[in-house]
């Protein structure tokens, strides 16, 4: 784990020798000291916050634009310094991913069931630029990991919210290590007995496993190197707790049902070696029946691949393998991450050079190639679409989120929250900004409205821009029943006369 900004700056430079490294210095030093008067609940400086998760966007090998971006993550929020200063100092692009993640981190989920996939889906459309959400994920996972000194109830809530919304879109993102480290980070927070009944049952099964897994990788690499088959790894991976929980809970908490706490990964070179590999290993060891999946052939929705089985091994005892080719591990590592990630092997990024003005347009290429290749980015486009073609999310200042046709006013949101606030709306501010009420709204949006209790109702004229039936309804209603009353009035004026 990185320490400090050199660590930093050599991590970078070990996998990307054209890095711009007196930028990123030049990032940390902007944000050490906007955030100099600041220290995280632990007591430790807060710079260390941002250092760690430019770090994680460093291991997996993300490009200088976005490990400025993670270093910056937190000023505008935080400090006085502005979003337009880090405009001025960093660019355009830099600025717009730091401001994508502070809108992202507007979003808060307060545990209501039905609002979960809503929440996921206005994750997703809000960050707009997929780096956006990689960087909020790193920014998150920093939080988890150090939640022990924030008070109890604000664990819970965040450690929640990580569970049901990071990590599955982690999760439809490809990114499978993202995903186990948020789960397990945020497990304990939010069901601790479980964890730690976890934490037991995998702790005594693998301790027993560790001396016989090394045994039948020596042997599986024999066979297969005897085979005439090149490997370019093999080693064995621990499944993760959150995971390996679920997993339990479905096998009525029988662990010998579990195959796969320890799985060996099988890397070769290319995708007929996959399968190559697949038959010496049916050929050392019979495999269970229904257990060989082939993910290669028909991937995963979120774009997994590699090859499943599970064999009686050695000893009678039952072992999961996973053959992949390295593009294929590095996928499932890091996701779409791994698209922008520096390729080491081919010394360069993955499609191109990363100059900085052909970076604009080729992470434009990457992202069209992507999508048209990827069916987990497809499915986002889709999801995005069909619900947000004409959907919009905004915020109230404290972060609930307001769901919204598209082109709504600020008397929608009004009206959305309570008719009591609708009525008596005098006026808005937009992003921090004074704004009239008839501006239609963008997601992501803060807005903050501004009641008068005396004002009589609302204004008539907001028909024409509102554009929920709701808010419509409502103020029609109010000048219906003000005429009533004004008739009654009138009537009563009459009677009395
Ligand atoms: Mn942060």
């Amino acid at each position: 784990m990185v320490k400090t900004i050199e660590e930093l700056l050599q991590t970078v430079a070990s996998y990307d020798p054209t890095a711009d490294l007196s930028r990123i210095r030049h990032a940390y030093d902007f944000a050490a000291k906007a955030h100099s008067q600041q220290k995280r609940a632990s007591g430790e400086p807060y710079i260390v916050h941002p250092l760690t998760a430019a770090s994680t966007l460093a291991e997996m090998r993300l490009p200088t634009v976005m490990i400025i971006a993670g270093l910056l993550h937190d000023v505008p929020e935080d400090t006085p310094i502005t979003l337009d200063e880090i405009k001025n100092e960093f660019g355009e692009e830099v600025a717009k991913l730091v401001s994508g993640v502070t809108k992202l981190g507007k979003i808060k989920y307060r545990g209501v069931e039905r609002y979960i996939e809503n929440l996921r889906k206005m994750f997703l459309a809000i960050a707009e630029d997929v780096r956006v959400i990689i960087i909020r994920f790193a920014d998150r996972l920093h939080n988890l990991e150090t939640l022990d000194s924030i008070p109890p109830k604000k664990q819970y809530r965040v450690a929640l919210e990580s569970l049901e919304i990071y990590a599955p879109i982690a999760n439809r993102l490809g990114m499978g290590e993202m995903k186990g480290r948020l789960e397990d980070a945020a497990f304990r927070y939010v069901y601790p007995k479980e964890y730690q009944w976890t934490v037991e049952v995998a702790q005594k099964a693998v301790h027993q496993q560790d001396v016989y897994i090394e045994k039948i990788i020596q042997l599986t690499r024999q066979e297969i190197e005897n085979a005439g088959l090149p490997i370019e790894d093999i080693h064995g991976r621990k499944k993760h707790l959150y995971s390996l929980y679920r997993k339990l809970i479905k096998n009525e908490r029988n662990i010998a049902r579990v195959y796969d706490i320890i799985a060996l990964r099988v890397i070769v070179p290319s995708v007929a070696d996959c399968y190559a590999a697949l038959g010496v290993i049916h050929g050392k060891w019979t495999p269970l029946k229904g257990r060989i999946k082939d993910y290669i052939a028909q991937p995963k929705p979120n774009g997994y691949r590699s090859l499943h089985t599970t064999v009686f091994c050695e000893d009678g005892e039952i072992v999961e393998f996973q053959i992949r080719t390295m593009e294929m591990h590095e996928a499932d590592e890091f996701g779409i991450a791994s698209h922008w990630a520096y390729d080491e092997r081919k010394n360069r990024a993955h499609r191109g050079p990363t100059t900085p003005i052909g970076w604009m347009q080729q992470l434009a290429d990457i992202q069209q190639e992507v999508a048209d290749k990827k069916q987990f980015l497809k499915s986002l486009e889709e999801i995005k679409i069909d619900l947000f073609k004409d959907r919009i999310f905004v915020f109230t200042p404290k972060g609930d989120v307001i769901d919204l046709p598209e082109d709504s006013t600020p008397v929608d949101f009004a009206y959305a929250i309570h008719t009591d606030i609708g009525n008596t709306c005098t006026g808005v501010k937009i992003n921090d900004e004074l704004s009239q009420l008839d501006r239609p709204l963008k997601s992501g949006d803060i807005v903050e409205v501004f009641t008068d209790k005396n004002r009589k109702g609302p204004n008539p004229d907001w028909i024409e821009s509102a554009k929920t039936r709701h808010a419509k309804s409502k103020i029609r209603q109010f000048a219906r029943t003000n005429l009533a009353s004004w008739i009654k009035g009138i009537q009563g004026k009459f009677i009395k006369r």
